[in-house]
């Protein structure tokens, strides 16, 4: 059987600030099912600690600058996955993000919080528990990128473990000032350029992208993007050169959270052969939100973070062309105050049309989905997005970019996809107000055709965005690494 350790900083749905939650507590029980024995090893934050079913300690082991830490083991009860977390209160149990304090600030010793959670994997990977070892580790972005460093540098004996990263967003790097490698316990010859070394600074990301067997993203089109020199945020060259071990395999939707037809948290439930509930899920949220209750004008949805990456200041400066036609928006996001503060001044202006909370919630988010026509999702680049592929089980057509898995998921509704049943939303080409206005209007002009808009409608909730697709690519991956 193929052991697998699973190593990330967060797992839905105990601790989530974006899709690597999503598909860190997706994952695990895909592999299971496609045959794996997959664990994970996580930091122990207070939400992860609490989930531990009869925990037990594995083991005291000193951290690379000498410190005695302890790793616990036990059953995430919610997750029902075998789980090793690392028990240091002073390093996880924290307010704020798992990354940032309470005033949005990178926490100071960040480098030892997640280098630590490499050096474990490391030990798991090399006999820590002496009941349980894996022929794969798997690590995700840069919280677990000095995995495969550590990894390459731990003297073993017997079989050499197979490495493999995954980037979910490259433009995070997890870089530090160059004095904190002394800290990490890596050979001097791991600061250089072929290794961890980015211009002077410690990169956690360059570590997995240089250490790794084998890198892989969360889709195709992205893995080709970064690289380039637009897209590879300073590693395409590192990119071209790993060309050979670097793979796109596409994220997916956990059925079990998102589907329309199960959901607990929307007004009613529907399907593609039963569509009736997502016109009574509208009505909902209008009337929750005090906005204008119409069936007949399309609602438009944004869930995001609030960042420059998400592309919203175009959606800002394109509202004339939603709210001038009739259409509504409703706005659920946190992030950029500069953001926050302009959607919360048009909202104010036009209340019958337009709605925006700032904030993180889970529950609203599915309310969204299920009650608005499209999803938008303009962003200046985008690893997967999961956004736009809940907005196709949920039947609102998401209104994209054509970047990253935007492209790969989402089908224009230009007259031939249409003619071949392939369309399933709509996108725009160049990153500018001006194309994503032109896009609005092809979402109200289809909007307007009743008949053809429930046919793409239910093209896209029947679009097959399972896990089972992908957990079969990642362990032929697998599979191909250990033979
Ligand atoms: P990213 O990881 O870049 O933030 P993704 O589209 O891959 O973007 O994943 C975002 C995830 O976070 C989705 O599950 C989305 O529903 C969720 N999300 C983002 N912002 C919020 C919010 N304010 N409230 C609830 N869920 C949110």
């Amino acid at each position: 059987m193929m052991k697998v350790l699973q190593v990330s900083a967060e797992i839905f749905p105990l601790l989530k600030t974006g899709g690597l939650a999503d598909i860190a507590g997706a994952l695990p029980q895909a592999l299971n099912a496609a045959g794996a024995d997959v664990r994970v090893v996580l930091p122990g934050f207070a939400a992860i600690l609490a989930d531990l079913e009869t925990p037990s300690v594995l083991a005291q082991t000193l951290a690379p600058w000498g410190e005695l830490v302890r790793v616990c083991q036990g059953r995430l009860r919610t997750l029902g996955v075998q789980a090793y977390v690392i028990d240091v209160p002073h390093f996880y149990q924290r307010n704020g993000t798992p990354y940032e304090n309470l005033q949005r600030q990178p926490h100071g010793d960040n480098h030892r919080r997640f280098a630590l959670l490499g050096w474990v994997a490391a030990q798991l990977a090399y006999g820590l528990d002496a009941h349980w070892q894996p022929n794969v580790v798997h690590s995700h972005d840069w919280h677990a990128g000095l995995t495969s460093a550590y990894m390459a540098f731990m003297p073993h004996s017997g079989a050499r473990v197979a490495s493999v990263f995954t980037v979910h967003n490259l433009a995070y790097q997890g870089v530090f000032a160059p004095s904190y490698f002394f800290d990490l316990g890596l050979p001097h010859g791991a600061f250089s350029l072929n290794g961890l070394e980015f211009h002077g600074q410690v990169s956690f990301m360059k570590s997995g992208l240089y250490y790794a067997d084998h890198i892989t993203t969360v889709s195709p089109t992205y893995a080709r993007e970064i690289q380039t020199h637009e897209q590879g945020c300073g590693l395409d060259g590192l990119l071209r050169e790993r060309a050979s071990a670097l793979s796109g395999i596409l994220n997916a939707v956990d059925e079990a959270v998102w589907n329309p037809a199960t959901d607990p948290a929307i007004a009613s439930v529907y399907s593609a052969d039963k569509p009736a509930g997502k016109a009574r899920c509208k009505t909902a949220l209008q009337q929750e939100l005090g906005l204008a209750v119409r069936a007949d004008t399309p609602l438009f949805g944004v869930v995001s973070r609030l960042t420059e990456q998400k592309g919203l200041h175009l959606v800002l400066a394109s509202l004339d062309a939603i709210l001038r036609r009739g259409g509504q928006l409703v706005v659920l996001g946190t992030g950029d105050a500069a953001l926050e503060v302009a959607f919360q001044g048009r909202a104010a202006a036009y209340p019958m049309q337009m709605s925006v909370r700032i904030g993180y919630d889970e529950a609203f988010a599915h309310r969204i989905f299920a009650a608005t026509d499209i999803t938008l999702v303009p962003s200046r680049f985008e690893p997967c997005g999961l956004t736009q592929m809940y907005g196709l089980k949920y039947g609102s057509l998401p209104l994209v970019h054509r970047v990253g898995g935007l492209a790969d998921t989402v089908v224009d509704c230009s007259l031939e996809d249409l003619a071949e049943g392939r369309a399933n939303g709509f996108v725009f080409n160049h990153f500018e107000a001006h194309a994503l206005e032109r896009a609005i209007c092809r979402a109200f002009a289809l909007f307007a055709r009743a008949a053809e808009w429930r046919q793409v409608r239910g093209a896209a909730m029947r679009q097959k965005l399972g896990w089972e697709n992908a957990a079969t690519q990642y362990m032929a991956l697998f599979q191909r690494l250990c033979a």
